[in-house]
This record gives structure tokens, C-alpha cells and sequence, in this order.
């Protein structure tokens, strides 16, 4: 039977919002209550950010950074290695004013979001990638990836490394086997700006070079003029389907909750296979959290609202 879309929605009034994710995938209990409590404290660390008056796209920068800081999830300190062990990060933003940037393929800087907020402030380009990316980050200051390695990501990729042989070949043949974890991913509302982020090490196993939906606008990000989306899973199928663009645009009668599941539904009807989370927000104070096919850890702060949990089942 095919998985259907979970969708689930808190109008926060005119209050400003901010959500953020830990990654859509197969949580187990244990990790997945770990998780919740780093995206809850990433949404307390944005939400003060928030509060300060700053743009959005600021409080969204701060609770990512965060995340990536927390070695827990897949992102910054805590980021998968590529097939031949490297860890490559990719992370973007965007708000409604249209302030872009994004970052691919880079190794050797602690945070990749605030790279991106570099590319998006500070250059008239919206996405760079490897050695150029990093040189620009590091002008402007940004601490270089910390080693050594979380054991967690030491351990897991030895143990993967011993299977890689018999996986590669599994792993050209169903590309929809790729294994997305931990991405990380925050959202923000301000009176009516709305901004999103995204960061993450890819999906374990992928092969150097190799780039997933996370710094493509529209892909794993996104904010038009009324919508801000951040998007986490098989960054192929993401991309093919420009999820968090097909959001924003699909917002309409249906609000955002009927623009989530749509969007959701059709996903799941072109890669029933894959799997994919978003946390959204509207300018007009719709939050909705949504999954397909996977669990994922979210958390979200407004006034009088401090939620935080997994969306989906963990196992
Ligand atoms: N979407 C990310 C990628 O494909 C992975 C994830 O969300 O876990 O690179």
C-alpha cells in the first residue's frame, strides 16, 4: 500500500513563527527524541533572533547554524561522509524579498548556511560551489569544519565501507534506494516577510561531487512573496519535482495545508519509493509541517505556542 501524505497545520495569528526540522527518514525512538531536542533548541536560539527585530532570514541563519553546530544531525559538524569518506555540505536560503544564496559541494567550513548568507549578502551570485565557496566563506570569517569526526559518523561509515562493493552496484541501479538523514532545515515569519534554510551533508554513500536539491532554489528551499519552505529527503526526486517552488506557487484557496498535501500526494505519486518533509510557513500565519513517507523531528515557537515532536511514525 502505498504511504500517504501527514500533514499537520497551527495558524499562529499575526505572531511571528519560526520552525525547524531535523531531517526526514526512519528515526528510531531513541535517536529521534535526541533530535527533537536539538530542533527545539535550534527554534528557541532563532526564535530569540526573531525577536531581536532582525530580518527573518537572520533568525533563520541562527537556528541552522545550530543545527549544524549540534554534531547530532546530518549537517555542519555532524554531516555524512561522501562514498570515499569526505564530508561535502550543502546548505541555501532565500526570503520574500528575494535575498538568495546557496552553497554546494563544500568541505571545509564549519557552517555552510552562513556561506550561503554570505553568497546571498555579499556577491551578486546566488549559488557557489567547492574550493570558490569555501575561499569566500573563510574571507568573511566562517570557522573551518571542525575535526575530528563525530564517532557516530566515524563508526557509520566504516561499517558502510565494508559493504561498499556490494552496494555500489545497488546504488546505480535504484537511485531511489539513496538514503537521506538529519538534513537539517529552518523557517521564519516576521509580519510579512517570510524566509527559509536548508543544510545537509547529502545523503550517506553518494558519490563525491554529487549535489541533492538542498542549495537549489525551489529544490530544498524557498520563499516567494508569501510562502517560505524548507524541504528534507531523496534530494533527487526533491528536484525533479521542485517541491518547495511547487508549494509556494500552489498557495491558494486551499491555504497552505491544501497546497502541502497536494504537493505531498503528487510526490508520492511520482516516486512512491522516495520520501520527503517540509516545514512551511505563510505570511498570513500558516505553519504546516508535512511528510511523506518518512518521520521527521520538528519544532516551532510563536507566541503562546512551544510545540515540538516528530511528524510521521518513528520506528
Ligand atoms: N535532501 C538531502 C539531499 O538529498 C538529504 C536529506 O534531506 O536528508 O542531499
Amino acid at each position: 500500500m502505498r504511504a500517504r501524505p501527514l500533514v499537520r497545520c497551527v495558524d499562529v495569528g499575526s505572531s511571528p513563527a519560526l520552525l525547524t526540522h531535523g531531517g526526514a527518514g526512519g528515526w528510531s525512538r531513541e535517536r529521534a527524541e535526541k533530535a527533537v531536542r536539538v530542533v527545539k533548541a535550534a527554534a528557541e536560539a532563532g526564535w530569540r533572533k526573531l525577536l531581536e527585530l532582525v530580518e527573518p532570514l537572520d533568525a533563520v541563519a541562527v537556528a541552522v547554524k545550530h543545527l549544524e553546530d549540534s554534531g547530532v544531525l546530518n549537517a555542519g559538524r555532524g554531516s555524512v561522509l561522501t562514498l570515499n569518506g569526505i564530508v561535502e555540505m550543502d546548505a541555501g536560503l532565500m526570503d520574500s524579498n528575494g535575498v538568495v544564496g546557496a552553497v554546494a559541494a563544500v568541505r571545509r567550513i564549519a557552517n555552510p548556511i552562513l556561506a550561503a548568507l554570505i553568497v546571498a549578502r555579499e556577491t551578486p551570485h546566488v549559488l557557489m560551489a567547492s574550493v570558490g565557496a569555501e575561499k569566500l566563506a573563510e574571507a568573511f570569517g566562517v570557522r573551518l569544519h571542525p575535526g575530528p569526526l563525530p564517532e557516530r559518523v566515524a563508526a557509520a561509515h566504516l561499517r558502510r565501507r565494508r559493504e561498499r562493493d556490494r552496494l555500489l552496484l545497488r546504488l546505480w541501479l535504484e537511485k531511489a534506494g539513496l538514503a537521506p538523514a538529519d538534513t537539517v532545515g529552518a523557517v521564519a515569519r516576521y509580519e510579512g516577510l517570510v524566509a527559509a534554510g536548508t543544510s545537509t551533508g547529502g545523503v550517506s554513500f553518494k558519490l563525491e561531487g554529487r549535489v541533492g536539491d538542498t542549495p537549489i532554489p525551489g529544490a530544498g528551499f524557498y520563499a516567494s512573496r508569501r510562502v517560505a519552505c524548507s524541504a528534507t529527503g531523496i534530494g533527487e526526486a526533491i528536484l525533479a519535482d521542485m517541491v518547495c517552488l511547487r508549494i509556494a506557487e500552489g498557495y491558494g484557496d486551499s491555504g497552505l495545508e491544501g497546497a502541502v498535501e497536494g504537493v505531498l500526494r503528487r510526490f508520492g505519486e511520482r516516486h512512491p519509493r522516495a520520501s520527503v518533509g517540509v516545514i512551511t510557513v505563510s505570511s498570513s500565519g500558516e505553519a504546516c509541517i508535512g511528510v511523506y513517507n518518512a518521520a521527521m523531528p520538528y519544532a516551532l515557537m510563536a507566541e503562546g505556542i512551544r510545540e515540538a515532536g516528530i511528524c510521521g511514525e518513528a520506528r
